[in-house]
C-alpha cells in the first residue's frame, strides 16, 4: 500500500517540517497519480487549482522515483524557488539522498572568454558599464576560486539591464565550445556537466526546448538520460514550443556577425583587409534592409513584407553581402577559432535567409519549409524573419512518445470546464495508435495519456465575488475603457485601493491610467497609482505589497506569475475577455488552417485560449484561504454570447452579481490594513 497518505498526512514528515502545512486529500490523490505515472512511464496532464499544493505533489514522487528527473518551470524565479527552497525541504523531510542541479540558459552565466575580451578592448563608453564590467570580473574571480557558480543571479549589484552583461555572457552563436581557451574553467560547461551528473535537474521551459531543438554546441542534451519529465506551469508550453520549433533570423544577428567578423579580422587577420571591407558591406546592406519596413514595432505576414517596394532587392543584396563575407571568413578561418566561429554563423544565417525567402504559407518551394507560417516582426532597431510551425502537435508528440519515459504536465490552468481536449490537441498529447510506427501493441496501454483536475480547496463562494457591471458598452468601442474606469472607481474606493486593473492592450492600459489619475485628483483619492513599465515587474510588485493600498494598472506582464497574498490585493478588474488579436500573422494562419480542415477555430482554439488566459488573470485574486476579494470583468460577451457561459464556468465557483451595490458591500467584510504580507 502506498505510504503517500502518511507522508502528506497531518502527522507526516512534511507537516512536521513545513510551517502552516495543510493536509489536503487532493494533494495526496495527485501525488498518487503522479507516482503511478512515473511507474508506468506514462503521460499525465493534471490541473490543480491554487492551494492544492501541486509542487510537493509532484516533488515527493519524483524525488523518490530513483531515476533521472527533469523538472521544468515557467520562469527563472520559480526555478530558483524550487531549487533553493522546495526541493531541499522535501529532501530533508523524507531523508532521502538525491543529487540535484540547477541549470539555466547560457545567457545566465558569465562567459570568461567574452568577459576577458570586453575588459581588454575597453569597448564601454558609459561610466556605469565600465564599473559593472569590473564588478563582474571580480565576481568571476571569486567564482573561479570556488565561491560561486558563475550564475548572474548571484550578482544582484549589477542590474539585469546593464550593457556590461551582454558583453560578459555568451550566445549559442559566439561560444567557441571546445576550441575555447577557457573551456576547462567555463561556468556554462560546468553547470551542464553538473546537470548531466545529477539525479534531479531543475530547468526552465526555454532551456528545455533550446536543449531539445538547438542541441547547443559543446553540451550533450539532457533528455536521453532522463526517466521522468515534469512540466510545471505547463499552460505556457504551447507558446514556448512554438517559438523553439520554428526558425528565425534577424537583422540584429546579421549586424552582430558583421561586427564580430570585423573585430576578429582586426585581431587575427589584420593583413587581410578584404575581410573588414566585406563585414562593413554586410553592415550597410543590413541597415538598408531594416529601413525598407518603416514600422517601429509589429508582427506582419510574410507576404505583406515581401510585397513592399524594394524589399526583395534589399533582402537579396544582404544575402549577397553575407555570401561575400562568408568567402572571406572561409579563406581566413584557419587563423583563429574566433574566425571559424564567424564562418559557422554566416553559414547558418545564410541558410535561414534562403529558407525564409523560399517558404510561403501554402507549400514548400525549393529551399522552403512546408507547413510553416512565414512572417516578420519589426522592432525599433531590428527586423526579424520567422518561420513558425502551423501546429506543434506532431513535432512535440514525437518527442513524448518516442522513448519510454514519464511525462507530467501540470498547472492551475489547463482545462476549460474540465475539458483538456484543446490542450491535448495543440500539444499532440494524444496516445499514438497502437499500430503507429515504432510502437509495440502492448506499449500502448503504458503510454496512455491520463488527465485529472482538482479544484482549488479555497472556499470561493464565500471568499470571492464575480462582478459583471450592467450597461457596459461593447468591448470594441471607443468608450469602453472609460466605462471600465467609471465602473471600477466605486469598487476601488470601497476596497480602499488594493487593486489590480488588468487590460488586454497597452493602449487601453495607458488610457485607463490617465483617466484614473484625473479621477483620483478630482475626487481627492490618495491611493498610490502605479502603471506597468514605470519599474521592473518585481520592483512594482514589491512596492505594491509594501504600500498596502496601491492601485496598479497593467497589461500582459501581470496576468500571470504574480502572487500577492493577503490584504494588499482585494480587487482585480479585467477589461475584456482576453482573445488574442485575430490579425496576428501566426494566429490568423492557424485559424485559417483549422477552418479549412473543417474545424471550428473560434470554438476549439480561440475560446479555450481566452478561457485559460482569463483564468490566469482571475487567479491573481485569491492566493490563500484567508484572502477575500472581488473580480470585476468588463465584458458583456460573458453573458450575452453562447460561448461566454463556457468561459465563466471555467472560473472558480465564485458568487456572481450584476449589482454595483452588492460588489461594494462585499468589501465591508474586508477592512483594509496598512500593510500586507507578500
Ligand atoms: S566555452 Fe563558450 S561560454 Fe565557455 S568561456 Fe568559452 S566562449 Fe564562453
Amino acid at each position: 500500500m502506498s505510504d503517500l497518505p502518511h507522508l502528506f498526512g497531518p502527522e507526516g514528515p512534511l507537516a512536521a517540517r513545513i510551517q502552516g502545512f495543510r493536509h489536503r486529500q487532493s494533494q495526496i490523490e495527485m501525488a498518487e497519480k503522479i507516482e503511478a505515472t512515473i511507474d508506468r512511464a506514462g503521460v499525465f496532464i493534471a490541473e490543480a487549482g491554487t492551494g492544492t499544493g501541486k509542487t510537493f505533489a509532484y516533488l515527493v514522487p519524483a524525488l523518490r522515483s530513483g531515476g533521472k528527473v527533469i523538472i521544468s518551470t515557467g520562469t527563472k524565479t520559480l526555478q530558483d524557488q524550487l531549487y533553493h527552497r522546495d526541493i531541499p525541504t522535501v529532501i530533508a523531510a523524507l531523508g532521502i539522498p538525491v543529487s540535484t542541479a540547477l541549470l539555466k540558459g547560457r545567457a545566465n552565466y558569465v562567459c570568461l572568454h567574452h568577459l576577458e575580451e570586453a575588459v581588454a578592448d575597453g569597448r564601454f563608453m558609459n561610466r556605469d558599464d565600465v564599473k559593472h564590467i569590473q564588478v563582474i570580473r571580480r565576481y568571476a574571480d571569486r567564482a573561479l576560486a570556488g565561491n560561486g557558480s558563475g550564475d548572474k543571479a548571484e550578482l544582484p549589484d549589477v542590474p539585469e539591464r546593464s550593457n556590461a552583461w551582454s558583453a560578459a555572457v555568451s550566445t549559442r552563436e559566439n561560444c567557441l565550445g571546445s576550441a575555447c581557451g577557457r573551456y576547462g574553467d567555463c561556468f556554462v560547461m560546468k553547470a551542464r556537466k553538473a546537470a548531466m551528473e545529477a539525479e534531479v535537474v531543475v530547468v526552465n521551459h526555454h532551456l528545455f526546448f533550446a536543449d531539445l531543438v538547438l542541441k547547443d554546441d559543446g553540451a550533450q542534451d539532457l533528455l536521453p538520460a532522463c526517466n521522468t519529465v515534469v512540466f510545471d506551469e505547463a499552460h505556457q508550453l504551447p507558446d514556448t514550443a512554438t517559438m523553439f520549433f520554428g526558425e528565425s533570423v534577424s537583422t540584429s544577428q546579421l549586424l552582430e556577425l558583421a561586427r564580430d567578423s570585423r573585430l576578429m579580422g582586426i585581431a587575427h587577420a589584420a593583413d587581410f583587409k578584404d575581410l573588414q571591407t566585406a563585414a562593413l558591406a554586410l553592415d550597410k546592406a543590413t541597415r538598408d534592409l531594416r529601413l525598407i519596413v518603416r514600422e517601429d514595432y509589429g508582427r506582419m505576414p510574410g507576404a505583406a513584407v515581401v510585397g513592399r517596394e524594394g524589399f526583395t532587392e534589399a533582402f537579396t543584396k544582404a544575402q549577397e553581402q553575407l555570401g561575400e563575407l562568408r568567402e572571406m571568413l572561409e579563406s581566413q578561418s584557419a587563423r583563429a577559432p574566433e574566425i571559424a566561429n564567424c564562418l559557422d554563423r554566416a553559414d547558418e544565417l545564410a541558410q535561414k535567409m534562403l529558407q525564409w525567402l523560399a517558404s510561403d504559407n501554402s507549400a514548400g518551394k525549393e529551399g522552403g519549409i512546408e507547413g510553416y507560417i512565414r512572417w516578420a516582426e519589426a522592432f525599433s532597431q531590428s527586423l526579424a524573419f520567422h518561420l513558425t510551425p502551423l501546429s506543434i502537435a506532431n513535432i512535440f508528440s514525437q518527442q513524448v512518445f518516442a522513448q519510454k519515459r514519464a511525462w507530467i504536465f501540470t498547472s492551475a490552468t489547463l482545462a476549460v470546464k474540465g475539458d483538456f481536449g484543446h490542450y491535448q490537441t495543440e500539444m499532440g498529447l494524444i496516445a499514438p495508435e497502437s499500430n503507429a510506427e515504432g510502437f509495440e501493441e502492448d506499449a500502448f496501454n503504458e503510454r496512455k495519456v491520463e488527465t485529472a483536475s482538482w479544484p482549488s480547496p479555497f472556499d470561493y463562494p464565500n471568499q470571492a465575488l464575480l462582478y459583471l457591471p450592467a450597461n457596459l458598452p461593447a468591448p470594441n468601442t471607443a468608450e469602453h475603457t472609460e466605462a471600465i474606469v467609471n465602473a471600477a472607481l466605486p469598487l476601488i474606493e470601497a476596497a480602499e485601493g488594493r487593486a489590480f486593473l488588468l487590460f488586454t492592450s497597452l493602449k487601453a492600459m495607458d488610457r485607463a491610467y490617465d483617466l484614473l489619475k484625473e479621477r483620483f485628483e478630482q475626487q481627492g483619492l490618495n491611493y498610490p497609482l502605479m502603471v506597468q513599465g514605470e519599474g521592473t515587474r518585481s520592483e512594482l510588485l514589491e512596492r505594491f505589497r509594501k504600500l498596502g493600498n496601491a492601485v496598479l494598472v497593467a497589461s500582459h506582464s501581470f496576468w500571470e506569475g504574480v502572487d500577492v497574498k493577503g490584504d494588499a490585493l482585494s480587487l482585480v478588474v479585467i477589461d475584456k475577455l482576453p482573445f488574442a488579436a485575430p490579425d496576428d500573422p501566426v494566429l490568423a494562419a492557424r485559424i485559417d488552417a483549422i477552418n479549412q480542415s473543417g474545424g471550428n477555430a473560434f470554438m476549439h482554439y480561440q475560446v479555450p485560449h481566452a478561457a485559460i488566459k482569463l483564468k490566469q488573470g482571475a487567479g491573481r485574486l485569491i492566493r490563500d484561504e484567508a484572502d477575500r476579494g472581488v473580480l470585476m470583468i468588463g465584458d458583456l460577451r460573458l453573458v450575452e454570447k453562447p460561448y461566454g457561459k463556457r468561459i465563466w464556468q471555467s472560473l472558480p465557483p465564485m458568487r456572481r452579481t450584476r449589482l454595483e451595490a452588492e460588489a461594494v458591500a462585499f468589501f465591508q467584510g474586508t477592512p483594509a490594513k496598512a500593510a500586507a504580507s507578500g
